[in-house]
């Protein structure tokens, strides 16, 4: 009986998207298993591939199938859940199997390859200058070719066939070993030895006699060292002798940079109470269910967390938590690392490649039981999951802009279903979809309207920026502002000044003729870096000094613009020369550990004010903090967006949410150019609910989510002329296939109508019921990949879009 398996490979923009047969070689046939990675035979390449079923028989001709060159894991990497949702995801994002595979598994497991230069004749026959780099190995990597300027040799020797050129799947981030000693655990043997050591190796004779208490323990070399005060070579002179030997140990690299104290649970409130019950119970009746847990700031929504998870653990099963990357503040994984210790992995991507193998290993091994993470936590490979929760739902980071474009929350609901367990979507300010959903019953709403510690929210002013100006103010803090930070100071209290900076940066302009620097790639101004007088574009990393003198117009008047952290901070420094800052933004927290010691000193009371961008907005909870300044609340509401208002709401109730946590009351100052926009008034007032009314009578008129569904094709190439031609055959081709009454908006050009160098186009369509949609999508890429991408087109699909 034969054994075949079904791979699938990894090879980019293949036409089709299929798994292909392999024979598994009589050698494999024990240990192959379904998501274990091999390599296999791919045209005149190896490549990289998954299996994901196993079968007996192939419709290829025997003769023609080819055997799986090589297995990679003996232990699969993916379970068969995984596998699953692979198909799902490939079907519901519309992107290539391999990718919903390769976005699951740690970078360290993905493959990248190495393009390698194989021997395939004797080195004698070799040209001098190839012969040196073949005398050592058969395999040398191309790279070390190109360093040496030996492309044209290698070429040449390519062609006479004296050598191959080959593919191989590079590994990074390796297990990390480290060397102890294992005692012999053997008394007998030791005795031996011991009495066989001649007397005047006093030192060696010491040391066996130790042994002896620790017979077959395993242990560091270096306690061996400092405990007797020897030496390695007296170590290594009973080991030749028998008595010991050297072994490799698999380590966990450690993610913390500090241990944390215990700490018990809280007596919960009433309502805290109710819906830890409502969780519960639905965990007792093993059912899938879905909850939005709306809690005000500081209402507790955490510790309800942390209690479902106990009761989960006590279950035997595991736990998911995401996080939105930008609150993955120490502070946060602390509270469940004080609860749960030991069995808390972390996976964000302040890890290094080898910590997050590391991390993942851990949960894959089953050596933890909750994963507190950012979005592609949601993939965490436990095969008994008792609670999934998604704290800040309405974040748009839990929808992954590239290939396989997924939302962690339907992944979340997904895997629920899978392993029948709730759950739970927290937000002070839920997504309109989510909470359209729980008006509808499909999701189970459950709010706590309370703090936790029946403190007020805090009282909430807003400032007209405009009379500001009229009364000649024209620095960036209000007349207001400055009161309140000035009592503060006096009282010892805490500030966190907010700037928010959503899509808005530093630019450099000529003050002469008004050109702004551009990125030679992209239609995108460069963002000014102060820290090394450098303009980048954060698109495509393209960088320049800044010049001296303008590029069009020669004048020497060239200035940058925008009002960024460190402006603020030399301002505040002028304002309150007494006052210690901290600042926090990506210039200040670039190391490893910086995030965790800015927020370490600002909670041990070593500044008065924190002054930051987005990431102070969420997770700080320190009593001292009495005042909250956003110092321009604007600039988020101008997007070119149709959830700006959306964001810029749950952005003022996020911020604002850090002040008088505890038993000190909060103030919170709003400076805007626009008091009289809704999404401003009404986070003034902090009512969620009128909010959402509002806006979702703006979304019904204007045709936008929650009541239609969009999806986004976009089409683009470097030449301009070919990216329009495509996106009017792609808009033509939808029109005939989609019934008329869905509306298919273009082609226009994209938001940003030209990046690295391709010119964009897009296609927005909107619907609500389209059966015939996804199908017409598949046919839209099948089309795509068999002719359109030979041509150069890069077309892409997004089901439900964060940004149009
Ligand atoms: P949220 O996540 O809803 O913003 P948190 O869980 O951070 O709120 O809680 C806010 C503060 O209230 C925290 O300092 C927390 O320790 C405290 N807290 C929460 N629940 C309780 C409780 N039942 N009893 C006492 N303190 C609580
Ligand atoms: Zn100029
Ligand atoms: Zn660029």
């Amino acid at each position: 009986m034969i054994t075949v398996a079904e791979v699938i490979v990894d090879v980019a923009a293949y036409p089709v998207d299929r798994p292909f047969d392999y024979l598994v070689p009589a050698e494999m046939t024990n240990i192959m298993e379904c998501g274990s990675r091999v390599k296999v035979p791919f045209g005149p390449r190896n490549v990289l591939g998954f299996v994901v079923a196993l079968k007996n028989d192939t419709d290829v001709p025997l003769e023609k199938i080819k055997p799986i060159t090589q297995i990679l894991d003996i232990e699969p990497v993916l379970t068969g859940e995984m596998l699953q949702l692979a198909k799902w995801l490939k079907n519901e994002t519309i992107c290539y199997e391999i990718d919903a595979l390769q976005v699951m598994l740690p970078s360290a497991l993905r493959a990248k390859y190495e393009k390698v230069i194989t021997l395939q004749t004797d080195v004698e026959h070799l040209p001098s200058s190839l012969k040196e780099w073949f005398e050592k190995s058969e395999r040398v990597y191309l790279k070390q070719f190109e360093k040496n300027n030996l492309l044209p040799d290698i070429k040449k020797a390519l062609k006479e066939k004296m050598v191959s050129l080959e593919n191989v799947v590079q590994q990074k981030g390796k297990v990390k070993e480290v060397r102890k000693v294992r005692i012999c655990p053997e008394r007998e043997t030791l005795t031996e030895i011991f009495n066989n050591i001649s007397k005047r190796a006093k030192k060696q004779k010491l040391l066996v006699e130790w042994m002896f208490n620790h017979v077959g323990e395993i242990m560091e070399p270096d306690i061996i060292y400092k405990e007797l005060n020897t030496s390695s070579q007296v170590l290594q002179a009973v080991i030749e002798l028998g008595a010991a030997s050297f072994i490799q140990q698999e380590v966990y690299r450690d993610p913390f940079t500090k241990d944390v104290k215990k700490t018990d649970f809280l007596n919960l409130t009433d309502e805290q109470s109710t819906a830890l019950y409502k969780i519960t119970d639905a965990m007792n009746r093993k059912q899938p269910e879905t909850f939005l847990l709306h809690g005000i700031t500081g209402s507790g929504k955490t510790e309800v967390y942390l209690q479902a998870i106990a009761k989960c653990l006590e279950e035997g099963k595991e736990a998911i938590v995401l996080v939105p990357e930008i609150s993955l503040t120490p502070q946060m994984t602390e509270r469940f690392r004080s609860r749960f210790g030991e069995l808390v992995a972390v996976m964000h991507s302040g890890l290094s490649v080898g910590e997050k193998y590391d991390e993942w290993r851990k949960v894959h091994q089953g050596k933890v039981k909750v994963v507190v993470g950012a979005r592609s936590a949601i993939f965490a490979p436990f095969e008994n999951v008792g609670i999934i929760i998604l704290d800040e739902e309405h974040e748009s980071t839990y929808k992954q802009e590239d290939s396989p474009r997924y939302h962690a929350r339907d992944v979340a609901i997904w895997r629920s279903n899978y392993h029948s367990c709730p759950v739970i979507l927290g937000s002070a300010t839920p997504s309109l979809e989510s909470f359209a959903r729980s008006k509808k019953k499909v999701y189970t709403l459950l709010t706590l309207k309370e703090r936790a510690l029946k403190q007020s929210l805090p009282t909430v002013q807003v400032v007209d920026m405009r009379d500001e100006l009229k009364q000649g103010n024209r620095s960036m803090f209000s007349q207001q502002l400055v009161e309140s930070i000035r009592i503060r100071l006096e009282r010892k209290e805490q500030i966190v000044l907010f700037l928010n900076r959503r899509g808005y940066s530093a630019f450099v302009l000529c003050r002469d003729c008004g050109t702004v620097l551009q990125c030679e790639n992209c239609d995108i101004s460069l963002t000014y870096h102060r820290s090394n007088e450098k303009c980048k574009c954060h698109y495509c990393g393209y960088e320049i000094h800044v010049p001296k003198t303008c590029p069009q117009c020669q004048s020497d008047h060239i200035r940058f613009f925008g009002t960024g952290t460190q402006k603020v901070e030399e301002e505040i420094a002028k304002l309150f020369p007494e006052a210690r800052v901290l600042r926090m933004d990506v210039d200040t927290t670039k190391t490893k550990g910086s995030h965790e010691q800015l927020l370490q000193a600002f909670g041990d009371g070593e500044a008065d004010i924190l002054l930051g961008t987005q990431m102070i907005a969420k997770g700080l909870d320190y009593p001292n903090i009495t005042l909250v300044g956003v110092l321009s609340a604007d600039t988020s509401l101008h997007l070119p967006d149709f959830r700006a208002a959306e964001k810029t709401f749950q952005l003022l109730t996020q911020v604002s949410g850090r002040a008088g946590r505890h038993s000190k009351p909060g103030e919170v100052v709003i400076q805007t150019y626009t008091p009289e926009h809704y999404a401003i008034e009404l986070a003034k007032s902090q009512e969620y609910e009128p909010f959402y009314e509002r806006e979702m009578h703006m979304r019904h008129q204007a045709g936008y989510p929650p009541y239609y569904y969009l999806a986004l094709i976009q089409i683009s190439h470097h030449d301009v002329m070919m990216a329009a031609e495509y996106a009017g055959k792609a808009a033509d081709w939808l029109r005939s296939k989609l019934s008329f009454n869905i509306s298919i908006i273009g082609p226009t050009t994209a938001g940003i109508s030209r990046l690295q160098n391709r010119y964009r186009y897009q296609c927005l369509i909107k619907y609500k019921i389209e059966p015939n949609l996804i199908p017409t999508l598949l046919q839209l890429i099948k089309l795509y990949r068999s002719d359109w991408i030979k041509k150069g087109i890069i077309l892409t699909v997004d089901l439900d879009p964060t940004m149009i």
